[in-house]
């Protein structure tokens, strides 16, 4: 919890203002679902609340070198605004893009920067949410009140990333520094760097500083599954040499590219070993007969366990080619006054030590919330398709997919948040919460994701804290795009799941 943080014993605040909808984050998706209010629920009355002093979220927060999406742009990119750029678009990129958003639909005006939620408090007599924080500029406490929460904070701690304690980490003299608070006075320039991980993070950040430093590692303790290619989409290349129309392109790009995906992860399950070797030979064309692939870049697991890095004109095995990068597998034994001391008996000499070693999840924000003044605990809900949860009125979560562009969720749970709160309108019911039916009465309750299909580090960590999920796909996150795009927008909102009052 943040330091600030109100303290739930505090005295209640009385809310200033009352809004339709607060929408928490301005990142990808908080920012989609201010669009899709004003399209499908024009005079709605929402604000957008934002800890941090500018939109963009994950891609304000990360400031490494070589910043950079891992997927397309033309699918992490909103349905509704074509993408004109490469595929894999740097932080800036996709920051201008959303600007663009913000100022054709005309968004800034909702948001409030610096404007940190702690605390939201559910009354069932008022049908409402009151929401109390910090304005993180000036430390004044704030508190507004709302019909619906639109939680789009996505799923990590934006203060800072998760750093594992070795052992004698005190006792190195050079620098140690996490990727989500990369110093802006640090300056690698002839320097020894070692960066630990092997995620798209590191493979991000290797590549960007190998030129300028004396010499980069990449240290990890186990391989990663790459995907090099060219950072460049054929199919929208030709289509704009034939002056089409740059919707269409967006259209079409985006229906080749999730059909290509569904094969591809579709064959991953089916043919796990074929898939393998393909993935092996793309490293393997770059970095040639002679080098150590299955040591260095064979992972244990089959592909598609954890997300597939992409690594746009194979820029990471350049670096490694050309002598200025390279891979060290082997485990950490202890930090030492020059860098590291590896399980083998080796030492890693360092200046610089990049943690690239993940995030804290973050369930809903780190915000303390209360129904009826009982604290929520959230591990205690069921969800209902990763959006909304047991026993917590008028709240939805944006939480996208890992194995497709988070994006392309977003816009699914906007069109059904928009849907959802027509429906309310109509029915002029002022409450929406979901509970299990009859028939979901004895169904069996398992964690929020099947680790066996998907377990990075940050949710295997906090997989306690997280909503759990049910047998039946109402009650499940699938992670399946490909369904859930008949799926979502199909539901049936008089369903039993859904209480209304
Ligand atoms: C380095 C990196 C690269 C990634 N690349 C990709 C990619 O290529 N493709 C992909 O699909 N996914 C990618 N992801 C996952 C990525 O986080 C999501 O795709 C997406 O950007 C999440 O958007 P979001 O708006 O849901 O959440 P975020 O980007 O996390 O934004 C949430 C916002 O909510 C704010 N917030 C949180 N709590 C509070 C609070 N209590 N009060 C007020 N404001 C609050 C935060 O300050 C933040 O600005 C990447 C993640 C990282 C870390």
């Amino acid at each position: 919890m943040p330091d600030t943080a109100v303290a739930l014993t505090s005295a209640p605040l009385q809310a200033t203002e009352h809004f339709d909808v607060l929408i928490v984050g301005a990142g990808i998706s908080g920012i989609g679902g201010a669009y899709h209010l004003n399209q499908q629920c024009p005079g709605t009355s929402y604000a957008i609340l934002e800890t941090q002093e500018s939109f963009g979220g994950t891609w304000l927060t990360h400031k490494y070198p070589g910043i950079r999406s891992d997927s397309d742009l033309y699918t992490f990119g909103y349905r509704f605004k074509p993408w004109t750029g490469k595929p894999i678009a740097t932080a800036e990129e996709i920051r201008t893009y959303m600007q663009e958003v913000i100022d054709e639909n005309d968004i800034g005006q909702h948001i409030r920067y610096r404007h940190r939620i702690d605390r939201a408090r559910w009354s069932a007599r008022d049908s409402r949410w009151t929401v109390e924080g910090v304005r993180t500029d000036t430390g004044e406490p704030f508190c507004l009140s709302t019909g619906f929460l639109w939680m789009c904070q996505g799923y990590y701690r934006h203060s800072e990333g998760y750093t594992p304690e070795w052992p004698g980490m005190a006792d190195f003299k050079g620098r140690i520094v996490h990727p989500q608070t990369w110093p802006k006075d640090l300056d690698v320039t002839g320097k020894k760097v070692v960066v630990i991980g092997s995620g798209a993070t590191a493979a991000t950040v290797v590549p960007a500083i190998a030129e300028k430093v004396e010499h980069v590692t990449m240290l990890q303790r186990s391989p990663t599954y790459f995907i090099p290619a060219r950072n460049a989409n054929d199919l929208a290349d030709q289509l704009r040499t034939l002056e089409v129309d740059e919707t269409w392109i967006h259209e079409i790009v985006r229906r080749r590219i999730l059909h290509d995906q569904a094969v591809f992860t579709k064959r991953s399950f089916e043919e796990p070993e074929k898939v393998r070797e393909e993935l092996l030979g793309g490293v393997k064309a770059y970095l040639g007969p002679d080098y150590d692939i299955a040591k260095h870049f064979t992972p244990s697991y089959r592909p598609w366990r954890q997300r597939i890095a992409f690594v746009p004109d194979g820029d990471l095995f350049r670096g490694i080619r050309a002598g200025k990068a390279s891979v060290v597998t082997d485990e950490i034994e202890r930090f030492t006054a020059k860098g590291i001391l590896l399980k083998s008996g080796k030492e890693l000499e360092a200046d610089v030590i990049v943690t690239a070693t993940g995030f804290h999840l973050n369930v809903l924000g780190d915000i303390q919330f209360e129904i009826d003044g009982k604290p929520l605990d959230f591990s205690q809900t069921v969800t209902y398709r990763g959006m909304m949860f047991t026993g917590v009125p008028n709240m939805a979560w944006v939480f996208g997919y890992f194995r497709a562009s988070w994006t392309l969720r977003a816009d699914l749970v906007g069109d059904f948040v928009c849907r959802l709160l027509k429906h309310m309108k109509d029915k002029q019911a002022r409450k929406v919460e979901v509970a299990l039916r009859p028939e979901d009465k004895d169904m069996p309750l398992l964690p929020w994701i099947d680790t066996e299909n998907f377990n990075p580090g940050y949710l295997t960590r906090g997989l306690h804290l997280l909503p759990k999920r049910g047998d039946k796909r109402e009650w499940q996150h699938t992670q399946d795009y490909w369904r859930e795009k008949n799926e979502i927008p199909a539901i049936d909102l008089d369903d039993k799941a859904f209480v209304y009052n």
